[in-house]
């Protein structure tokens, strides 16, 4: 066997945020043992991989917390293997805390609201779909360097908003909504592969990139859709248009990331992946 498992603090964190909000995506820097064959970050048991980069010399991580992740302080582990069947461990500790979502109100026809049998039976399958694609898990990084917005346009739904449709309090907004005239073509925030491309109830038109390691990006209420499933696609790529369909009440597009499962609001990723390398390994 190689180093013991309990042989601990073989990484350095060079970048660590202090304290990270609920919803936020945030740049994890580590300094280790150099060559290792694999390494990734371990937070309440979803993994992200790191890469190393050659720039600084470190290896590099994005870590995405989920908007419902309870505020508390957490362990994270960095888990690299050599080539031989050496382990290396850190442990180190990270604070969540809550972020201040805020509420909108909203005034739907009833029909987009108070779902028939049906039309729920309909939305449960598609939510169903939808989680099913997020738990796959492609081990190739298809995405590199600063992740850019797919439209201009002013923030019309922010991240995290609580949603009292109606009089009700019915969602949590898990993206953000930006304001764009119909027709304004929609770019892929990065490069990666299409994985859905469809009509949902709720989304209108939609189309989902999936970047690798666990890195799932969506376009939604567009007018028109102009790739097919399975197209690998460059950043900047026109995915579709800018529409209202699904339940939507004015042209705009709705923008969503996954990562490893956790809802993060996709306006901290242009800003984290900065200066990360478009090209590393
Ligand atoms: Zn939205």
């Amino acid at each position: 066997m190689g180093q013991s498992p309990y042989a601990q603090n073989h990484f350095r964190v060079e970048s660590l945020p202090k304290m990270i909000k609920q919803g936020e995506v945030y740049l994890i820097r580590a300094l280790g043992p150099t060559s290792l064959k694999s390494i990734y970050m371990e937070f309440q048991g979803a993994r992200f991989p790191m890469a190393f980069g050659e720039k600084r010399g470190a290896y590099e991580s994005l870590i995405g917390i989920d908007m419902n992740t309870r505020p508390a302080t957490y362990p994270i582990k960095i888990v690299g293997t050599d080539k031989g069947s050496g382990v290396y461990l850190s442990t180190l500790s990270l604070k969540v805390e809550k972020a201040d979502f805020g509420v909108q109100k909203l005034l739907l026809p009833s029909s987009m609201v108070d779902l028939d049998t049906k039309t729920l039976e309909r939305v449960n399958q598609e939510a169903r779909q939808l989680q099913a694609l997020f738990q796959v898990f492609r081990d190739e990084r298809l995405w590199r360097g600063a992740f850019i917005r797919p439209v201009e346009g002013k923030l019309s739904g922010a991240f995290g908003l609580s949603r009292i449709i109606n009089g009700k309090h019915r969602s949590q907004h898990t993206g953000i909504d930006l304001q764009a005239e119909e027709g304004t073509p929609v770019l892929a925030c990065n490069s990666g592969m299409i994985v859905l491309v469809d009509q949902l109830f709720f989304s209108g038109k939609s189309v989902i990139l999936d970047h690798g390691w666990g890195l799932f990006s969506m376009y939604f209420h567009l007018s028109e859709t102009l790739v097919k499933e399975g197209d690998r696609v460059n950043q900047g790529a026109i995915l579709g248009r800018v529409g209202s369909t699904g339940r939507s009440t004015e042209s705009h597009l709705h923008w969503g990331i996954r990562m490893n499962g956790a809802r993060v609001d996709p306006l901290s990723l242009p800003g984290v992946t900065k200066t990360m390398e478009k090209k590393t390994e």
